[in-house]
């Protein structure tokens, strides 16, 4: 089997996705509901700012409204409070984004806990983290939603199997633990203070690497025929670091030299990649079900505040 034969299309998949979801809009439409989400974004971050303007650009795409809220880096707490419990109140907007990190001053317990949970399309307020924990899911955070649907479309048995997750953050890492769960896996989650990782890992059927440490899961961390997912995503600049990871890849050479850095992920995608049964690319593999996952929970949420 080629590495290609054994790539999980994340961004096909997400293609998938998003026409499902623009046939909801369709029909959304079709009753006189136009679903919008609201993105709420302090200071100028310049990597949030390219998430926020991708997700307003995909959200025009398949015929949803957006508007961002754009707020300096010094907006006080009580200031962007108050602006959460103005979009709560606006029968108009569907959905609440608020852009994650937000700068230091600011309680993002207290912000993301403001946002009525029925609009909360990250899935981050606790009666959203409460429903998952209680297998009665409504809305649930887009990377492991996103992980979860490209899994269930390539057929992946899950009942059953050895799930690892390494990773235990609110966003990625404990929501993927508990949706495996549900979907009757054998879940251990791993995190930094993990004794012996590679030998955990290497009980998986499933690897998901959630961990934010780039090329962190190597060929020794993966058993043979191993599915593994790669959530990481870093941008690598540096050349000495590339031709480590990518010096037999001339596809990522190349596009190392046209553009001075490379996307990759948790995972070293080519020592990996010869021992996995299936394996993300990065980019191309969670990014893009992250994003489609946010439209069709802007579209949910649109259907459920109608009790559709
Ligand atoms: P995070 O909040 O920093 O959490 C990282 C987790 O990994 C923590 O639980 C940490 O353990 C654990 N960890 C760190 N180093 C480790 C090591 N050497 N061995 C074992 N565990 C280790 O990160 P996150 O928000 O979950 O994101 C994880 C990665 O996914 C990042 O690269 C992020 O950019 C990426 N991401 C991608 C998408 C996408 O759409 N593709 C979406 C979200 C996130 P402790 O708890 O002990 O500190």
């Amino acid at each position: 089997m080629t590495t290609d034969d054994k790539l999980l299309d994340g961004s096909r998949i997400a293609a998938d996705i998003r026409d499902e979801v623009a046939e909801r809009v369709d029909a959304l439409k079709g009753r006189g509901i136009t679903p919008r989400l609201d993105a709420v974004l302090v200071g100028d971050d310049p990597a949030s700012k390219i998430y926020v303007g991708s997700k307003a650009r995909t959200l025009a795409e398949l015929g949803m409204v957006s508007e961002t809220h754009l707020l300096p880096a010094d907006t006080p707490q009580a200031e962007l409070e108050a602006l959460v419990d103005q979009l709560n109140a606006d029968d108009a907007v569907d959905g609440i984004l608020v852009q994650l990190p937000l700068p230091k001053h600011l309680d993002a317990h207290a912000i993301l806990e403001r946002i009525e949970p029925n609009k909360d399309v990250d899935g981050f307020h606790t009666s959203n983290v409460g429903l998952l924990q209680q297998g009665r899911p409504r809305l649930v955070p887009c990377t492991p939603a996103g992980v979860m649907e490209m899994l269930r479309r390539e057929g992946i048995e899950l009942k059953g199997s050895r799930a690892v997750v390494v990773g235990r953050s609110d966003i990625v890492g404990k929501p993927m633990a508990l949706l495996l769960l549900h979907a009757h896996a054998t879940v251990t989650v791993c995190h930094s203070r993990t004794r012996d990782l590679a030998a955990v890992c290497r009980e998986a059927d499933l690897l998901v690497a959630a961990a934010g440490s780039l090329a962190l899961i190597g060929s020794d961390h993966v058993r043979d025929g191993a599915v593994v997912v790669d959530v990481g995503m870093h941008r690598v600049t540096d050349e000495a670091t590339v031709r480590r990871l990518f010096g037999d890849n001339p596809k990522k050479m190349n596009a190392f030299s046209k553009r001075g850095s490379v996307l990759a992920g948790d995972v070293d995608f080519d020592a990996v990649a010869a021992k996995a049964g299936r394996i993300t690319p990065v980019p191309g593999g969670v990014g893009p079900l992250t994003i489609a996952m946010l439209m069709s929970n802007t579209a949910r949420a649109a259907e459920m505040r109608r009790g559709l």
